[in-house]
């Protein structure tokens, strides 16, 4: 599903970009609808230009970068190798680097106006445990490894545009941090992200993250969840002798009965999943204790919040219930509580927001068509905080991601490239330019 772009540019596309480039950072803010209205460009500034111009004879150099990261292991919470083989390259590009305390490679390109921040990131943890074989195979443009495209495809990008913004001398008029991140995926809970937001959030304007391949879809709507887990304790005894004390196994098949009777909307669509439970030591024993985890999510906050208050009174439930036909309550009491092992806030980018208009702008430019889409990405946290964010590939095609058959086919990468750098310095706005 790779698109070229057009070799000769539009007269709408030339407009646009004429268009981005004579406005100032703030007048960026202009509904899509009404950016054709104006006059003069991005493109049409010779660095912008000469940075789009990088890409194309660099692809190779790219693709071997994307396969020499990949090939080192970043499990969860374990991203430091990764980390120090970023730290360099991000050095190469000409900008000042540092390792955040949680862990994040900061690459700062200090812009005319440092009191104005966009981030680009792109995470540098896989799904993968310790131990996984992420050797890259190499057939033509098609690579294959776990963690090629997500995101060894977005790691790459990051890379790309921080060196093509270098090769062209060009200084943005907001401060751009190229941020590779740790602890995106999973019990990451997305930790780096809120790092950075942390951080600086008082200058922060907009964070475009770089997540896997492809080109036909931008996230701006960041589905929120949460994972609980739910613990019910009892003494525990012998299953003859001890035979009608309160079983917390019991309890929490009972809880979790009610819990699964719970109705969820269509719309906005809502999910529930057991996606482990355990408990016990042996068949013959009345156990002491019993667990399970669930991921809760929802296009709706409020819907998010009314699972959880579910979740805790069907364990209550369960507990009074078993407690209540427990033949000998002298033997003892459940007790049960359920905690948040994760959230992932929700959030939407607003329609009228510079970010999408530089977005579109670019697709525009290039002649990319993407639909919106909802997803858990990096951009939550900002997205939660009402600071502007998308998500979006880094080009190319990938697919059977999260497994061992993960791949990635490099045709098609430049537009992904151009398309993210263009978007980037929509919204970074360029310093007038030095006449030579
Ligand atoms: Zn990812």
């Amino acid at each position: 599903m790779s698109r070229k772009p057009p070799r000769n540019l539009s007269v709408k596309g030339a407009l646009v970009c004429v268009i981005l480039l004579a406005m100032p950072v703030r007048s960026l803010a202009v509904p899509h609808s009404s950016r054709h209205s104006q006059t003069s460009p991005l493109p049409a500034n010779s660095q912008v230009r000469a940075a789009l111009d990088w890409i194309a004879p660099n692809i190779s150099w790219i693709n071997e970068l994307q396969a020499r990261l990949t090939a080192i292991p970043a499990p969860p919470f374990q991203e430091a190798a990764r980390a120090a083989a970023v730290k360099p390259l991000l050095a190469e590009a000409g900008l000042s680097v540092e390792i955040d305390k949680a862990g994040n490679v900061i690459g700062e390109l200090r812009g005319a106006n440092e009191k104005e921040i966009i981030i680009v990131a792109a995470h540098l943890d896989t799904v993968f445990p310790a131990g996984t074989d992420v050797r890259v195979h190499r057939e033509g443009t098609r690579m294959s490894a776990p963690g090629i495209s997500d995101n060894g495809a977005g790691l790459a990008a990051l890379l790309a545009l921080a060196r093509a913004v270098h090769s062209a001398h060009l200084k943005p008029q907001r401060t751009i941090l190229f941020v590779s991140d740790v602890g995106e995926e999973g019990e990451g809970n997305l930790r780096g992200m809120r790092a950075l937001v942390e951080a600086y959030r008082a200058r922060l304007k907009a964070v475009v993250v770089l997540d896997g391949s492809g080109t036909d879809h931008v996230t701006t709507k960041a589905l929120a969840s949460r994972r609980l887990e739910a613990l019910v304790t009892g003494p525990g005894g012998h299953s003859w002798s001890d035979f009608g004390m309160p079983n917390p196994i019991n309890a929490l098949v009972r809880g979790s009965v009610r819990f699964i009777n719970t109705k969820v909307p269509a719309t906005p669509r809502t999910t529930f999943n057991i996606g482990q439970i355990e408990g016990g030591t042996s068949v013959n024993s009345v156990p002491h204790e019993a667990r399970l985890k669930v991921d809760i999510r929802s296009e709706s906050e409020d819907e998010l919040v009314r699972l959880e208050v579910a979740l805790r009174e069907c364990m209550a439930a369960g507990v009074r219930d078993e407690m209540e036909s427990a033949r000998d309550r002298s033997k003892g009491k459940l007790e049960w509580k359920v905690e948040l092992l994760g959230s992932r806030p929700g959030g939407e980018l607003k329609a009228d927001s510079p970010l999408l208009a530089a977005l579109r702008a670019a697709d525009d430019f290039f002649g990319n068509q993407s639909r919106v889409e909802r997803s858990s990405t990096d951009a939550n946290i900002p997205l939660s905080l009402g600071i502007d964010a998308i998500a979006i590939g880094a080009g190319g095609n990938g697919g059977a991601a999260h497994s061992l058959q993960e791949w990635y086919d490099s045709a098609g990468r430049e537009l992904g490239l151009k398309r993210a750098l263009l978007t980037v310095l929509g919204v970074s706005g360029i310093a007038e330019e030095k006449s030579r």
